[in-house]
């Protein structure tokens, strides 16, 4: 007896065992993956291309791109206007009608230095939501080489073109956040000695990304899969912003500005004019290379800008501030019961400095809030004859002090 042929997808080839589903046609049969190439397929053509944003009508200006961000982001002043310029730079960039005998512009892509917890995500977030672009964040500590364990560089646009709910035109004018960039730098002086899977070679790899390239993204992410269908994406327009702590990088920053003013003058700063306290503002793309990042990355990403750590007077406007500030989302949470919440001055401040005691920062603030209300959370909803909830300071400390720390710091 001769074993019946198995039937194969009529349009990748696959077999019907390894297919969820296989359709057949009067002459043809096809599977499910297929199925779904095809719908993105036709949604994209019926959906039409994506329109870049006209510069005169739709296009921010930068001030009013910082003013957006004024409303989510407490201070950091210098590295909103720095971002707002490159932003609106980059999208007149895409709005240029190409044309040989033009000025080509550069891509603005953006480096973000400063302590975790500053703003750096949120600022880049904040960014995307303002332009309603596509975003994603990558973490650079997971990418590494193709053909290593880890994440290969082109998950990085799996995750884009799942934002962009698989509409290829959007993703290529999306916005990508790598965050700890400082983490690929480069861990030993001497680059020739060793290729460091987690280290150069994941900077060579994300520079072609950074440079504009035509990529084949595994649509479904992970390794990449023989039979896997590629979806062909153009990084050329993908606004790239990276972030990282760069830890140490001070030293570097007053070595070179002692050198500078003690030789030549650096930029004209005197000795005495230089601010010590926060040598980050003095960063140069220098520093970058010297902390470990190939000449080429630096090259790649010609914004670079700071944030400062954030003063306790910032950590309570964080509090209270911005649209979606912490506690304005509690009041929210508790009004839907009824409840009409409140926090004194006093309790506002034994929570930052709760979190700067415990080296929290921004980050913190959220899990302290909760473990204040988490008692509160539980009961009231219950009890009918509660209206009204002022968190003092003396509430604050009773429910904070009865909370884990460990637990508290797990949640972070
Ligand atoms: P980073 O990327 O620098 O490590 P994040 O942007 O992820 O830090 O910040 C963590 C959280 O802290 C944010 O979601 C936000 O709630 C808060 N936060 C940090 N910095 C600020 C800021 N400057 N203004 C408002 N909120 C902030």
């Amino acid at each position: 007896m001769t074993k019946k042929k198995e039937e194969n997808c009529s349009f990748c080839g696959r077999p019907k065992s390894e297919t969820d589903l296989l359709v057949s046609g009067s002459n043809a049969e096809i599977c499910n993956y297929c199925i779904d190439q095809a719908k993105l397929i036709l949604e994209e053509e019926l959906s039409g291309e994506f329109q870049a944003p006209d510069i005169d009508q739709s296009l921010l200006r930068p001030v009013e791109i910082k003013d957006f961000l004024d409303s989510y982001v407490i201070g950091q002043e210098e590295a909103k206007k720095v971002l707002a310029v490159a932003v609106y730079n980059h999208y007149k960039r895409i709005a240029q009608k190409t044309d040989e005998n033009e000025v080509e512009i550069e891509k603005s892509n953006i480096v973000l230095v400063g302590e975790t917890g500053t703003g750096k995500t949120l600022l880049a977030k904040t960014i995307a939501k303002m332009l309603h672009v596509p975003f994603a964040i990558a973490d650079a500590t997971v990418l590494t080489e193709a053909g290593y364990v880890g994440e290969d560089v082109e998950s990085i646009l799996t995750r884009l073109l799942q934002a962009a709910d698989y509409k290829v035109s959007a993703a290529e004018k999306g916005i990508i956040f790598i965050d700890e960039l400082d983490k690929i730098a480069r861990k030993s002086d001497n680059p020739s000695i060793t290729r460091d899977v987690s280290g150069e070679g994941v900077q060579q790899a994300l520079l072609k990304l950074l440079e504009g390239t035509v990529v084949n993204v595994p649509p479904q992410g992970g390794r990449k899969h023989p039979e896997q269908k590629m979806i062909q994406v153009n990084t050329k327009n993908i606004l790239f912003i990276a972030g990282g702590a760069f830890q140490g990088i001070e030293r570097d920053i007053a070595a070179r500005l002692r050198t500078n003013v003690v030789g030549y003058s650096f930029a004209g700063l005197k000795d005495e004019s230089v601010d010590k306290e926060h040598l980050l503002q003095y960063i140069a793309p220098g520093d970058l290379k010297k902390f470990g990042l190939i000449p080429e990355i630096v090259g790649r990403l010609p914004v670079l800008t700071y944030l400062n750590p954030l003063s306790k007077e910032a950590l309570k406007r964080i509090l209270t501030e911005p649209k979606n500030a912490l506690t304005k989302q509690f009041i929210k949470l508790f009004d839907m019961d009824g409840i009409e919440l409140s926090f004194e001055e006093k309790a506002l401040e034994y929570m930052v400095e709760r979190s700067i005691e415990f080296k929290l920062g921004a980050r913190g603030l959220r899990s302290i809030l909760e473990a204040i209300l988490i008692n509160a959370m539980y009961e009231m909803p219950s009890k009918k004859q509660a209206k009204k909830l002022v968190i003092t300071l003396k509430y604050a400390e009773t429910q904070f002090g009865s909370a884990s720390l460990a637990k508290l710091k797990a949640a972070i």
